[in-house]
């Protein structure tokens, strides 16, 4: 078994352009409710923030505000008053931590952004099931409490090929969405300024690819706990030049970074592919495990969540329909195992992390057979770590991480 050495993560520069842009992002939403204006659009992370933003909304994501109550650890207090008011503890760990967040008053962005003391009121409320439900009753509960309107597109589940018919049903609710937004915004949509809004989103999917796409060298100058970091812009910034300017300097960082053999885990022995939410609260407990272990998880269906290669200027509302109709969580078995099957050989991966995810078996994946499957297969091996996204209830710090040293032992024995 690898012996455990004092070891630091390798933090990339671009972190702290990364931490300006979201202090930017959320003082300019913290601006608008104190001055009235421009109206703000709460959106789920894989949602129309496209429109919202052509339709001039700021666009609000409260999964970002979800992860920033699990990787503060928040969340851990908040749970159970959201859990006392009759969410199961079973329900989606983002919602109960963010409601209950929310009836004590309290948020991270107060300590992270001095000044900034609640979260941005909505005009309206806009999700997308392409997920899950639990998003539809996290924001109908703040519909209802703060009188707000809410509007969303219901998907398709367990999708295979994703047809015309998809595309068209979705396109249909896309399509639908837009006089009620107008009503609120207060203003027409503009067809040119969508077009240029996808564009933007377009191009920066397009570049979030390559930055996760550059773990594929070995070593890989990427870990996937930096792009649970990196992929902000990617959810609450898309659509914007400012991500655009990030990832650019951030690919180019990374390009450096291979060309000068910079590891981002020293000595990489092995590498491995997370698959299901991240850990928020022991982000960094398990990245540096995996430091110690010299084994870099490379690739994650979760950062890969934020690549829509289907975005198309120049058919706005069919392409929105097929990118969030394309992701990963939205597909049948089949479709993700030949998924996990194509990113095990891009990233030349030697074993899988599937994360049970206690409050989201949504993005769980281990639960029918899938790592038996692989395995059986293509003859990689997996661990599954039971835990959650939020929820520190639902973990074991010493059983994970037993289980992990094991398994990098096992993988080590294979060599
Ligand atoms: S996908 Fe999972 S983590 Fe995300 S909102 Fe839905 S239940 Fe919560």
């Amino acid at each position: 078994m690898a012996e455990a050495k004092a070891v630091e993560i390798k933090k990339l520069a671009a972190a702290g352009t990364l931490r300006k842009l979201l202090a930017d992002h959320f003082y300019e939403l913290d601006q608008a409710v104190k001055a009235g204006h421009p109206k703000i659009a709460w959106c789920t992370s894989v949602g129309p923030a496209e429109l919202l933003r052509a339709m001039g909304f700021l666009v609000y994501f409260p999964e970002n505000h979800g992860a920033m109550l699990g990787a503060s650890r928040m969340a851990t207090e908040t749970i159970p008053t959201a859990n006392a008011i009759g969410y199961s503890p079973e329900v989606c760990s983002y919602l109960t931590s963010d409601i209950g967040a929310c009836l004590q008053n309290r948020t991270p962005l107060s300590a992270a952004y001095e000044g900034i003391t609640a979260i941005p009121k909505p005009d309206v409320l806009v999700y997308n099931t392409n997920q899950c439900r639990d998003v539809q009753d996290w924001f109908a509960w703040y519909g209802q409490r703060w009188s707000r309107p809410v509007l969303g597109v219901e998907c398709y589940r367990g999708v295979g090929e994703v047809t015309d018919v998809h595309v068209a049903g979705i396109a249909g609710q896309l399509e639908a969405l837009v006089p009620p937004l107008e009503e609120i915004a207060g203003a027409r949509l503009d067809p040119e300024r969508l077009r240029e809004t996808v564009r933007l989103s377009r191009q920066c999917s397009d570049l979030w690819k390559e930055v996760l796409e550059t773990a594929a060298a070995v070593p890989s100058p990427l870990t996937f706990f930096d792009s649970t970091i990196h992929m902000a812009p990617a959810v609450v910034l898309r659509g914007t030049q400012v991500a655009l300017d990030y990832y650019r300097a951030l690919l180019a960082e990374l390009k450096a970074r291979i060309a000068d053999g910079v590891a981002a885990v020293a000595n990489e022995q092995h590498r491995l592919y997370w698959d299901g939410m991240p850990i928020w609260g022991r982000l960094r407990d398990l990245a540096t495990l995996f430091l110690e272990l010299r084994t870099c998880v490379v690739a994650s269906t979760y950062a890969n969540s934020w690549i829509f290669n289907a975005l198309d200027p120049d058919d706005p509302f069919r392409s929105m329909a097929r990118a969030y109709t394309e992701l990963f969580i939205v597909r049948s078995d089949p479709y993700k195992e030949k998924y996990l099957e194509q990113m095990i050989a891009t990233f030349a991966v030697d074993g899988l992390v599937f994360h049970d995810a206690k409050t989201c078996p949504n993005n769980t994946n281990c639960r029918h057979g899938m790592p038996q499957r692989l395995q059986e297969r293509l003859g990689v091996p997996s661990i599954t770590i039971s835990g959650d996204l939020n929820d520190l209830r639902c973990y074991s710090d010493e059983q994970t991480r037993t289980q992990i040293e094991a398994f990098v032992e096992q993988l080590a024995e294979k060599r």
